[in-house]
């Protein structure tokens, strides 16, 4: 695995999707540490002093493709850091960002592989998926990703670029919320039987997101003859 840069960045954009929900885009200083698609940073608020200690920081899975040129995370504001990256952080802000970091890295490109997203869980995947889009091409690929409201679907523009481009990608949406509906969507929570269903038991699963998803999905899959070794987890 490469060697983690330290590096400072800048903030270049900032959408709230509501409270809770945030986009973050940085610009680094100098130049980008090379990364995987699937890979995750560190990033501090308070400045970094190459004499003293890393400061407080969190992790968040890189949201973009390694040849972008810029770095993107989404976050869920949960407690006091994302917290204070939800009032602190503006365009113009200044971060720290230590990368590159984890093995959740689509390295078995010829096998079918299902994604499984449960919110702010795509991160890992929009990454890989606009790698293959600047690639021009992808191994098999079906998509699954739970949401709970249509505004929430962070990364719509790149799942349709993908659909459009990319002859083996398919993806479909749940939307748990009664009384919201994506076009083409699936009203109810991820549903683990039609994933099943739809996909070669040896394939390799991919699961991102909230820790009872990962769970739920993951025994389902292992009760149903998915072996243990074809799951592959982003678990935070
Ligand atoms: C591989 C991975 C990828 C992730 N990707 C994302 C992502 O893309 N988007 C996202 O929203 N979240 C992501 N997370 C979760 C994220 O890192 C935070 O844990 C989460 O945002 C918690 O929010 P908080 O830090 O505000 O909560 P806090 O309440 O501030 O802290 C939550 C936890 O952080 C730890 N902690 C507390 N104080 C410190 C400290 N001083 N220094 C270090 N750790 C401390 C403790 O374990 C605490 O329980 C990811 C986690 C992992 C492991």
């Amino acid at each position: 695995m490469a060697t983690p840069k330290k590096i400072k960045a800048i903030v270049t954009g900032v959408t709230r999707y509501d409270d809770t929900v945030i986009e973050y885009s940085f610009s680094p200083e100098g130049r980008m540490p090379a990364f995987k698609p699937g890979q995750f940073l560190h990033l501090a608020i308070d400045p970094y002093d190459p004499s003293q200690n890393w400061p407080e920081s969190r992790v968040f899975s890189i949201a973009n493709a390694p040849e972008s040129g810029v770095i993107r995370i989404v976050i869920s504001v949960k407690g006091k850091f994302t917290a204070r990256m939800a009032a602190e952080l503006i365009p113009g802000s200044t971060v720290w960002l230590k990368f590159p970091y984890g093995n959740f890295t689509f390295d078995h490109p010829d096998n079918q592989m299902v994604l499984v997203a449960g919110g702010t869980g795509i991160s890992p995947y929009i990454s890989f998926l606009e790698h293959c889009l600047a690639d021009r091409q992808s191994p098999p690929v079906s998509l699954y990703y739970g949401i709970r409201e249509e505004r929430f679907m962070i990364f719509e523009p790149v799942l349709v670029q993908c659909k459009q481009s990319l002859p083996r990608f398919n993806y479909t949406v749940f939307c748990e919320n009664p009384g919201h509906h994506i076009q083409g969507g699936v009203t109810g929570i991820i549903d683990a039987g039609r994933i099943l269903a739809e996909n070669p038991p040896d394939a390799d699963f991919y699961l991102s997101g909230p820790p009872l998803m990962i769970d739920s999905i993951g025994r389902f899959l292992r009760d149903n003859g998915v072996s243990p070794g074809r799951i592959f987890i982003d678990e935070w």
